[in-house]
Parts: C-alpha cells; sequence; structure tokens
C-alpha cells in the first residue's frame, strides 16, 4: 500500500492504518535508515485540512504501581461516553498495553479492545533517533490525524521521561497513591512542576487523606495563576472519573482562556522540529566520526591537539 493510500484509511479512523502508521515511526526511531519513509508520511499527513495539535492530549505519570493503567482505562471510558475518540500512547515498555502486567489489567483494557474509536498502543523509548521526545511527537501526529479528539499518553514517572512528556502534553496528571512512601518524595524531585492535576489513587486505602494534606502543603505554596486541584480516585472502582474529569476541563478551559494552550502548541512544535534536527544532525554524525573520531583521539593521546580544536574539527567536517 503507498503512503497517500495510508494516511488516507488512518485519517477514516481504520485501527489498522493508525497501526501501522505507528509502527512506522517505531522502526524509523530504530534505525536511520527508514526515516526517509517517514518523512513522506509526514508531509502527506500535513496536507490534511484538521489542524494539527487540534487533540487534546493528557500526560498521567506517576511512579509504578500508583494506577496509571486503570486511570487511563477510567478516563478512557469516561471520555467514550461524550462519544469523543480517543488515542492512547502507553510509552512504559513494563505497562499492561504491552502485554507485561498482571492478568486483572489485560482484561481491564479488553473493555475497549472491541471498540473502534479507542486507539491504543504502547511505545518505547528505545531506538537511535533521540527516543521519547522524538518518537512520541510523531505517534501523536498520527492520532491527531486519525481524529482523535483526545489523547492519553502515559508514562512512567521516572526521570526525563515524564518531564518530556509533560512538554507535549497540554494538561499532565501526576498521580500519587498512599502507602508507597516514596509518593510525595518523587513529587518533591520534580514532579510538583509539572503536575496540571494531582490524582490521589487508591483512595480505598488508609493513608489517602494524609497524603492529600501533604501533597496541598507542598503544592499550596507559591503562587501560580493555575493551582493544580488534587482529585481522588478509586481507579478500579472508576469513583472519582467524574470528579477528575471536571478537573481536566477546568484546566482546559484555563489554558484557552488565558492563551496557555497557544504557548504550550507553539513549545511543542519547537521541540518537535528541533529533536527532527537533533536526530538528523547525529545521524550524520554517527555516519562520519567512526574513522575521523579515531584519528582524532590518536593526536589528542599524543598531544598533537587539544579537545576543542578536535571537537571543531569534527564539527566542520559535517558542514
Ligand atoms: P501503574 O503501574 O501505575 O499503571 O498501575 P496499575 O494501573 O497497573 O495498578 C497497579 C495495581 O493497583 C493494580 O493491581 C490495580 O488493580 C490496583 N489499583 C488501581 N487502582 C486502585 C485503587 O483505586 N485502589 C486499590 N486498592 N487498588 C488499585
Amino acid at each position: 500500500m503507498d503512503v497517500r493510500e495510508l494516511v488516507d484509511q488512518a485519517r477514516q479512523g481504520r485501527p489498522r492504518a493508525v497501526a501501522r502508521l505507528i509502527s512506522l515511526v517505531e522502526n524509523a526511531a530504530g534505525s536511520p535508515a527508514r526515516a526517509g519513509e517517514l518523512r513522506e508520511v509526514m508531509a502527506e499527513l500535513a496536507t490534511g485540512t484538521r489542524k494539527p495539535y487540534a487533540a487534546r492530549v493528557i500526560g498521567l505519570t506517576g511512579s509504578p504501581g500508583v494506577g496509571k493503567s486503570t486511570a487511563t482505562g477510567m478516563l478512557i471510558r469516561a471520555f467514550r461516553r461524550r462519544g469523543v475518540r480517543v488515542g492512547v500512547l502507553a510509552v512504559d515498555p513494563s505497562s499492561p498495553f504491552t502485554g507485561g502486567a498482571l492478568l486483572g489489567d489485560r482484561v481491564r483494557m479488553q473493555d475497549h479492545a472491541t471498540d473502534p474509536e479507542v486507539f491504543i498502543r504502547s511505545m518505547s523509548s528505545r531506538g537511535h533517533l533521540g527516543g521519547l521526545a522524538w518518537a512520541t511527537p510523531q505517534a501523536l501526529r498520527v492520532l491527531d490525524a486519525a481524529g482523535c479528539e483526545v489523547i492519553l499518553i502515559e508514562t512512567v514517572g521516572v526521570g526525563q521521561a515524564e518531564v518530556d512528556v509533560a512538554r507535549m502534553a497540554d494538561t499532565t496528571v501526576v498521580l500519587l497513591a498512599p502507602g508507597m512512601g516514596d509518593g510525595v518524595q518523587a513529587a518533591k524531585a520534580g514532579i510538583l512542576e509539572v503536575a496540571d492535576v494531582f490524582v490521589v489513587n487508591k483512595a480505598d486505602r488508609d493513608g489517602a487523606q494524609a497524603t492529600v494534606r501533604e501533597l496541598r502543603t507542598m503544592a499550596g505554596l507559591g503562587e501560580a495563576p493555575w493551582r493544580p486541584p488534587i482529585v481522588t480516585t478509586v481507579a478500579y472502582k472508576g469513583e472519582g472519573a467524574d470528579d477528575l474529569l471536571a478537573a481536566l476541563d477546568k484546566h482546559q478551559a484555563y489554558l484557552e482562556e488565558s492563551g496557555e494552550a497557544r504557548r504550550r502548541r507553539l513549545a511543542r512544535a519547537r521541540d518537535e522540529i528541533e529533536a527532527i534536527a537533533l536526530a538528523q544532525l547525529r545521524s550524520r554524525f554517527a555516519h562520519l566520526h567512526g574513522d575521523r573520531l579515531d584519528a582524532l583521539a590518536e593526536r589528542l593521546l599524543g598531544a598533537a591537539t587539544d579537545p576543542y580544536a578536535a571537537a571543531d574539527e569534527l564539527i566542520a567536517a559535517l558542514a
């Protein structure tokens, strides 16, 4: 099937075409040689009438086991009740969407397995081209073109990945759960800044209110035009779904009214271009640097050059 036909079918929301296009993104991430095909796809996608970044992107992050996948399932159901087409990207390799999880989770996801208005894909951040920061926006673009009005990105809350994903989302939801020890600790380590909405999940467990109080103390500090609300949920029972949805809608309204929505989308567009440019540079660099780098290293070892001069020489060879 040629690219135009594939893109046409994806636009019509054909699940198989959408899946193939996202696979193409993944394959290109693993093998720069295949990026040419993706380039064609992106050019074709750009010819559509739908505005890019039209979909509302909601990121969910938190430590393993807090209930991200369960909450994602709950949100899928909530948005489906509104009749909205939903895309889901799970960027945690150990997440249920990749089949690596508990049976219970898989059963729960099967609720949506036969729903043609729900696209669920997992993506790993492996690959040469700059990982998540490169691949995720392109997968988002595919889901966007496929007419998803809402895209949920689920990612495990560790390190740089969640910050990267937060930059791609309109709204970032940070999940915590009581009795996980590291809950609010993790929040201290940078999650506070990326959160637009906090969810204290597993509210059926002891300590949920303590977690809420702790969070309120921390999040209540400082002035901000948007104070992240704290929503409590019991995700596996669907409790709190309406509250969460209301918080998400409120944030969306804030984004639109304040002009922040456009600022975030501009930042996303910048990040996206930059990630592709850097990936191309990196790939050109890798192509060229083998022998030349060895030779420069020999010269550095022999005190025939200094590291800055050697780096300059390497960069000059790129031009
Ligand atoms: P993730 O690793 O963050 O995606 O977490 P999961 O969604 O896989 O959930 C981890 C475990 O917590 C699963 O066994 C869920 O059934 C369970 N779980 C999810 N939500 C709740 C909840 O609200 N209360 C309780 N007690 N357990 C929950």
